[in-house]
């Protein structure tokens, strides 16, 4: 049994639940994948892999696999809400373009020491730690300087 399978169904026994045959296709493929996902993209994935799952299972489980800590928000604009698993993946910095909602990690390698060591300056005892950067990507730059070398 993999460790998040066993974390989860604890959490779901705990609430009374079961880890069924579909929370687990849900649970396999959220721990399959290395990247950002929305709900759509998982359903599509799972899909090609089994019909004994509904969209509306995948709804519901999202919140269930948030709560036991084994996934994240990476994204949490507005309808363009992403996820990623947490276990087993180490922590990063989310670059996020407001303009197309491409969504880049790099490492946290580097800054992860000088913000523990920020934090034991001020006494905070930090038990997460989320970064985000939002801005507007390289791609929609370019995109930006070719309309204005158009416009002369
Ligand atoms: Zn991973
Ligand atoms: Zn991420
Ligand atoms: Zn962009």
């Amino acid at each position: 049994m993999e460790v998040y399978e066993d974390i989860f169904a604890k959490f779901l026994a705990k609430k009374g639940l079961k880890l069924t045959q579909p929370r687990r296709y849900i649970l396999e493929e959220v721990f399959e994948m290395h990247t950002h996902f929305n709900v759509e993209e998982l359903y599509d994935r799972i899909r090609s892999k089994t019909s004994k799952i509904s969209m509306a299972t995948v709804y519901r489980t999202i919140p269930l696999l948030l709560e036991a800590g084994l996934i994240q928000r990476a994204d949490r604009s507005e309808g363009r809400e992403r996820y990623e698993h947490i276990l087993g993946h180490p922590k990063h910095i989310h670059w996020v373009c407001k303009n197309c909602g491409a969504l880049w990690e790099t490492d946290f390698n580097s800054l992860y020491p000088a913000l523990i060591k920020r934090a034991q300056d001020l006494k905070f005892k930090p038990d997460d730690i989320e970064l985000t950067v939002k801005g507007i990507c390289w791609k929609c730059n370019t995109n930006d300087n070719e309309n204005q070398s158009d416009e002369k």
